[in-house]
């Protein structure tokens, strides 16, 4: 595990500081988790970390979604080899 990682190197966008500021829902929704599927998934795969505790929460409870999530970083990998 590496969670020395600075919060510059992960490069948020605006928007994407924006949304995190603004979400202060402790638990996201199936629907709220699916529309920032592909943004966690790309970003886990960029930098090797979750980007989003929250959305990495719902995962971690969430089996519906984490096996979305799994089978679309299976994906994304097969694409970038
Ligand atoms: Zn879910």
């Amino acid at each position: 595990m590496t969670e020395n990682r600075s919060h510059a190197e992960r490069a948020l966008s605006p928007r994407a500081v924006d949304a995190l500021l603004l979400d202060t829902t402790p638990w996201l929704s199936c629907d709220d988790c699916f529309t920032r599927m592909d943004t966690h998934v790309e970003a886990l795969l960029r930098t090797g970390t979750s980007p989003d505790p929250v959305m990495d929460r719902h995962l971690q409870g969430c089996v519906a979604c984490s096996e979305e999530a799994e089978s679309m970083l299976a994906l994304l990998r097969d694409d970038s080899l």
